[in-house]
């Protein structure tokens, strides 16, 4: 099947400007939405990346952005983006756990890192799959993360990573090291495209 790739993590980090950056088509739907946070679908987008055939999936947000967000309680909004990225992941390839390189780590993260981490699937034992699925919830039962990469998204310029309080951080969320990229400026996305060349 084809190799696919989805985007995660907390709201206003850049997965959907990431996901615009590497969708072949700049002018898909995956808008930038002008609520920070709010994309509206998982999206998905077929592009083709060093030859390759990918499909690379958008996630978080609510489904239907109501006008008025505050009907939502703080609680079912995140329950929605909860479903959206177990969605997403289920069918992966590649995980992309983005981060916010000038903002550094923050609970969010580390939360969503926790729960990452706890799927991530090390070896494919019998033993290990059956394992994993005794911890589970029921929402997270049979979601395995075959492979995981952190982006630091937003590292604009050198001195922003240097600045950055990532790399005293990242250790504490135990996924290894991230990679520096911008959406924006498009830097760091070659490396990218070199690891997922290696995967595919
Ligand atoms: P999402 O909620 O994770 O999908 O994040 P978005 O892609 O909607 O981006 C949230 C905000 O961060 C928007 O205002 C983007 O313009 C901004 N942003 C995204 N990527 C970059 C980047 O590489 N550099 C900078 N400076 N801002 C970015
Ligand atoms: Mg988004």
């Amino acid at each position: 099947d084809i190799y696919t790739i989805s985007f995660v993590g907390r709201p206003n980090v850049g997965k959907s400007s990431l996901f615009n950056k590497l969708s072949e088509d700049g002018m898909n739907k995956a808008l930038t939405d002008r609520m920070p946070g709010l994309t509206r679908d998982r999206k998905e987008q077929i592009t083709t990346i060093l030859g390759y055939p990918l499909r690379l999936v958008d996630t978080a947000g609510v489904e239907k952005l109501p006008k008025d967000p505050h009907r939502f309680k703080p609680t079912q909004i995140k329950q929605k983006m909860m479903d959206q990225t177990v969605q997403a992941l289920i069918y992966s390839d590649l995980t992309l756990f983005v981060l916010d390189a000038r903002q550094g780590i923050t609970a969010r993260d580390k939360e969503l890192a926790k729960w990452l981490k706890r799927r991530l699937l090390q070896d494919k034992s019998e033993e290990n799959v059956k394992k994993m699925n005794e911890n589970a919830t029921d929402l997270d039962k049979d979601i395995f993360i075959k492979k995981l990469i952190l982006l630091a998204n937003k590292a604009d310029n050198e001195t922003i990573i240097e600045d950055s309080n990532i790399m005293n951080d990242v250790y504490k969320l135990g996924l290894g090291d991230p990679l520096f990229v911008s959406a924006h400026q498009g830097d760091g996305l070659i490396d990218l495209l070199r690891i997922i060349d290696d995967e595919v």
